[in-house]
């Protein structure tokens, strides 16, 4: 399979740096996004419905007695096969189930990397959000299968999800008893387990190894891909780790593992209990948490960006009704063309809207453009992605260009803000759709001094500055004319 070269904005600037940073590294960390980790921790956690087989669900629990442990399991693999890669299940009980993802290597197919979480939780009633405990960590693994998936890599990459970690790893000791047994060839595994706690915003994250196999060469891996790219945690060492959670399956088989976890001296105040949520993360640690495994990992599994279709630029517009997309390729070969795909809000369950035929074979610059007549009621971003497609039917996707549009669905004039002001104050306003606005400033006696709008604008919310640097101090009146929507606040200047 080929894939897209996602060469961003980051090359002007690695290409300066230290001869061991790898550009393409860089970029690997740089699309680790925090609104997509979150949102997978808000639907992994109940906190937002999802959509599970074609039908709305929101996960309540996780927990292995409960049925959404395995409504979660069925969305994880959706999940991974929406990344185009092959998921497979593997049942140890009548209800224990993990989930993997394979992406075969290019020159080492035999030879496997893992990165994996558990996902099942705690405690056992209906009620069981597990947010740090652990969709944050299985949150992290479908971002490395969103971003890794886009690339080729020298080695096979396992995406893993464990069920039944909670009582004593079991689902983790099966997978690794059957690799063992098989004779499986793998080179190191990458645990994340509780990345998200961080009350004191030290940026301590603990990494657990033991002389075991690869364990401490992983360990040395994270260390170096924190300070190559300045990724700003303080890593602690627990050397001998502990055993507490899956990495330690693979160690009792003698494959290396390491575990990346929260600070043990810093812990969730909420773990296993029905307050474990997302609103107590540390967003930003927790996006250094992912940003460091998911670098790591791909070193480690060779990403590569030797490809056959080279895009360089994919950006997307908001016009007046709909959204342009513009990209540019620098090179193709056998490129039959562009599937234009649309998400609505979710950063998923993407769906075709369009196709742009390519340019075959080609060394020149081409540039491509696309509008997508959309009505934006109702949404509040929408993300889009490039499937492009071979002459043979291969096919690879781009990475997600995002649009926040949030269009508000009434017409509200603020109020100013500051007030009392001097001389400056800034005025904002929300229109439902697009109107002709006129924003006009009145003295106390009813005379017009300004107006700081008559003009279209489109749908969405608006702010202005307002400067009476040349105004007596006083009481002013502000009016907002919207179509058939008037509104009038007062404001005070105080020179
Ligand atoms: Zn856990």
């Amino acid at each position: 399979m080929k894939k897209l070269l996602l060469v961003a904005f980051s090359i002007a600037i690695t290409s300066s740096l230290s001869r061991s940073q790898s550009p393409i590294i860089q970029t690997v960390i740089d699309e680790t996004n925090v609104d997509s980790l979150i949102f997978f921790v808000e639907e992994l956690s109940g906190e937002v419905q999802t959509i599970i087989g074609g039908s709305p669900y929101t996960i309540v629990s996780r927990h292995k007695n409960q049925p959404s442990n395995d409504k979660a399991a069925d969305y994880i693999k959706q999940k991974l096969e929406s990344y185009g890669l092959q998921a497979y299940d593997q049942w140890f009980s009548g209800s224990g189930r993990n989930v993997y993802a394979v992406q075969t290597g290019t020159d080492f197919p035999n030879q496997k990397y893992i990165i994996c979480a558990h996902y099942d939780d705690m405690p056992s009633g209906p009620t069981a959000p597990g947010a740090d405990d652990n969709a944050s960590g299985t949150a992290a693994v479908l971002e490395a299968a969103r971003i890794l998936s886009q690339y080729l890599a020298k080695y096979t990459i396992i995406y893993a999800l464990w069920d039944e970690e909670e009582q004593g790893l079991v689902g983790a000791y099966y997978y690794a008893q059957q690799a063992s047994s098989a004779g499986d060839s793998i080179l190191g595994v990458i645990n994340m387990d509780m990345i998200a706690w961080d009350s004191n915003s030290d940026y301590i994250a603990d990494v657990h190894t033991r002389p075991i196999g690869s364990s401490i060469y992983l360990k040395d891996k994270i260390i170096e891909t924190n300070n190559l790219y300045s990724l700003g945690l303080n890593i602690d060492v627990k050397n001998p780790g502990s055993t507490y959670s899956d990495h330690a399956a693979f160690w009792n088989y003698n494959f290396g593992a390491i575990l990346l976890i929260e600070d043990g001296t810093d812990f969730n105040n909420y773990y296993h209990t029905t307050n474990d949520k997302v609103q107590y993360f540390n967003q930003l640690y927790y996006l250094m948490m992912s940003k460091v495994s998911i670098g790591t990992f791909a070193a480690l599994a060779e990403v590569t960006n030797n490809v056959p279709v080279e895009l360089v630029s994919f950006k997307a517009f908001l016009l007046k009704d709909g959204i342009k997309l513009e990209w540019s390729t620098a090179s193709e070969l056998n490129n039959n063309g562009f599937e234009i795909e649309r998400s609505l809000n979710t950063w998923a369950d993407f769906v075709p809207i369009g196709f742009v035929e390519g340019n075959g074979t080609t060394t020149e610059i081409t540039n491509y453009s696309y509008t997508d007549p959309m009505d934006f009621t109702g949404v509040q971003s929408i993300q889009y992605r490039l499937k492009q497609i071979d002459l043979d039917g291969s096919f690879s996707y781009s990475n997600i260009v995002n649009v926040d549009v949030n269009i508000p669905n009434e017409f509200v004039l603020n109020q100013n803000y500051p007030n009392p002001f001097n001389p400056t104050t800034k005025i904002s306003y929300s229109i439902a759709s697009d109107a002709f606005v006129s924003l006009k400033v009145f003295d106390f006696l009813g005379k017009k001094v300004t107006a700081l709008v008559n003009e279209t604008k489109l749908a969405g919310t608006h702010e202005i500055a307002f400067d009476a640097s040349n105004l007596p101090s006083g009481t002013y009146f502000y009016t907002l004319r919207a179509g058939d929507f008037i509104s009038t606040k007062k404001m005070i200047l105080i020179k």
